[in-house]
């Protein structure tokens, strides 16, 4: 029997839904039904400091005026955390992790003295934040233990040169979108761009990268389909699937949504809000003429 392909729609409720998810959560919706597949609402909560119940039921509220309508209860993250906290584990049995407690504001503050000190840019990731620049990954068994028994916060980063070294293969996925800029077909991941992401931290107990990794795993998604401003964090899932042994969707990375000033739409754009378009009378089906347009 072959598996039923399975495509999921992972909002996090920190605002009201815009365009852009309107596309996304529309476009999954047509590819799912085009290949006779299953489509579920998965709700990405694991930052509790910006997550709110209204925005989830505003979420609901906007996907069901849209005409979609979920069967399965949505999977919410912070229900799943021990999931996480065993990926985790697993890692750091692997010796893939160390604990760091470098904030950002020091992140910055390093970075910027050894811009000064050198004259050269410091590496940014594909998101343009600094990489990693400290020196905590080196730290003996006993440092790192004083790390996690201390008051202090703490994360846990991925050791990304080890997690790299361990897969001792070249990662690839296959894109049926057009990537970010047009990469389709087989696209080798770069995981290296990221540097030691963060993978826990003491205020959110998981990061995207790792509970998005093993929720597409644990609700046997096979095909994502997203915006292309996660293009490059595949290459993050790519590494972490490989690490923990978990199939490999294919992914789909759709054309963004762009707002007046020419940038992507945030939550924070609340005219691009589909509330905002449904309050000022517009009917759902010209919504989805509006954003399907010239399809993604
Ligand atoms: N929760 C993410 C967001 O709202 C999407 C995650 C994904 O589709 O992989 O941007």
């Amino acid at each position: 029997m072959t598996q039923q392909p399975v495509f999921r729609f992972a909002p996090s409720p920190n605002g009201r839904l815009h365009l852009g998810h309107a596309l996304s959560a529309l476009l999954n919706d047509e590819m799912a039904r085009r290949v006779g597949g299953a489509f579920l609402l998965r709700i990405e909560d694991i930052d509790q400091t910006r997550a709110r119940p209204e925005f989830e039921a505003g979420i609901i509220e906007d996907l069901d005026w849209l005409g979609l309508t979920f069967p399965e209860r949505p999977r919410r993250q912070s229900e799943h955390l021990p999931a996480y906290r065993n990926a985790l584990d697993r890692l750091a049995a692997m010796g893939l992790v160390y604990p760091s407690t470098l904030s950002r504001a020091e992140i910055r503050a390093a970075v910027a003295a050894a811009e000064t000190k050198t004259g050269q840019p410091w590496p940014r990731d594909p998101d343009g934040a600094p990489l990693y620049p400290g020196t905590e990954r080196d730290f003996s068994t006993a440092a790192r233990a004083e790390i996690v028994q201390a008051d202090k916060p703490f994360s846990w980063r991925l050791d990304m040169a080890r997690a790299i070294a361990a897969t001792a293969r070249p990662l690839t996925w296959l894109e049926t979108g057009a990537g970010h800029a047009g990469e389709t077909g087989v696209v080798t991941a770069d995981p290296a761009a990221w540097g030691d992401v963060i993978l826990s931290r003491s205020d959110a107990p998981s990061s995207y990268h790792l509970s998005v990794t093993v929720d597409d795993a644990e609700q046997g998604v096979t095909h994502v389909v997203r915006g292309r401003d996660l293009f490059h964090a595949t290459s993050v899932h790519r590494l972490i699937q490989t690490l923990l042994g978990l199939p490999v969707p294919v992914y789909h990375h759709h054309r963004l949504i762009l707002g007046p000033d020419g940038r992507k739409l945030s939550k924070s754009n609340g005219d691009t809000a589909i509330a905002a378009y449904r309050e000022a009378g517009m009917e759902a089906q010209a919504l989805r003429a509006l954003v399907l347009g010239d399809q993604g």
